[in-house]
């Protein structure tokens, strides 16, 4: 997930009963309208190396369930104006593979702190709010962290949603793009791609891994016809060089399908999480972006023709 978003509140949360909400009949929630991203960091070094071997450990066991009956979620949430269009019923699944420095939602990142769910349970969900999300052009979106850590978890429940006539949005980093299959992106009506930075270096730095599978992975979405919504976060002195996002917006001047890119200024919404999991957080004292910056890199997005937001 971009993990820029401020304030969720979540519907159900895995981390804190260790069980999600399942009895009937179920209150609907309020959704929750955001009105858009807002912040940024200055001369982080990268990721720490625990916190890196921790992801590699979740790239590991991410596949593990591998007829996709059931996966490991941290929460859900009903919003709107967030995560795709209209309203959505958004499912958080549990792990990441990557450590963005800006990560707003590190309690995500390990499938061991995530609740098992089955996909007909969920599903279930999907059909309770179907009336919902149809009414308002909106849809199921599937977010993380990283959701191609369970990829045929997410396949089995989009088909399930497509079956139900539900738009479906799958909101990634696409370094595990390669994970998703031809199916799965078949049912999959917008990806939500979070391209963290057009410079390898950069992109490493952010992330603690490497640029091309992202990359490649929105050259595939293209070439497929799958819709795709770019998100790109705005750091000062991380993400903000200008070259670094010349880059950015050279690449995706490339692709066919791109509708949108949403530049989502850093904040520090976040930093309480990191504190009390007593992970090493490298944007402590960052600010964020002036109106002036933000401006500039919109700019860079919209001069090749982009939709920016
Ligand atoms: S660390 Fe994972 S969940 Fe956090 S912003 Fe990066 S990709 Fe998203």
């Amino acid at each position: 997930m971009t993990a820029t978003v401020p304030a969720r509140v979540a519907a159900a949360s895995a981390t804190s009963t260790g069980t999600t909400k399942a009895a009937e009949p179920e209150a609907v929630p309020e959704p929750i309208t955001i009105a858009g991203p807002s912040l940024p960091i200055v001369g982080a070094a990268g990721p720490s190396a625990g916190s890196m071997r921790d992801a590699d450990e979740e790239m590991r066991h991410g596949v593990r369930h591998t007829k996709g009956e059931e996966g490991t979620i941290h929460s859900w949430e009903l919003v709107t104006a967030v995560d795709g269009p209209g309203t959505r019923l958004t499912y958080f699944l549990a792990g990441c593979a990557l450590r963005c420095l800006y990560c707003h939602n590190p309690d995500t990142w390990m499938m061991r702190n995530g609740t098992r769910a089955t996909a007909d349970e969920i599903l279930t969900r999907v059909r309770r709010y179907s009336h919902v999300l149809k009414a308002s052009d909106g849809g199921l979106t599937i977010s993380g962290g990283e959701p191609l850590l369970q990829p045929d978890f997410v396949a089995r429940i989009f088909r399930g949603a497509k079956e139900m006539g539900i738009h479906t949005a799958l909101d990634t980093s696409g370094f595990l793009g390669a994970r998703a299959s031809n199916e799965l992106l078949a049912d999959t009506d917008l990806v939500l791609l979070d391209v963290k930075s057009g410079d390898p270096a950069t992109y490493k730095k952010v992330t603690g891994r490497a640029l091309q599978p992202t990359l490649d992975f929105g050259r595939r979405l293209s070439a497929q016809g799958v819709k795709i919504w770019v998100r790109y976060v705005l750091v000062p002195g991380l993400t903000d060089d200008a070259h670094n996002v010349d880059l950015v917006a050279d690449y995706l001047a490339e692709l066919d399908t791109v509708e949108r890119v949403e530049v989502l200024p850093f904040h520090q919404m976040g930093r309480e999480k990191w504190h009390a999991l007593n992970e090493p957080y490298a944007l402590e004292d960052t600010k964020a972006p002036e109106p002036a910056l933000v401006a500039r890199v919109r700019r860079q997005f919209a001069e090749r023709g982009l939709t920016v937001y």
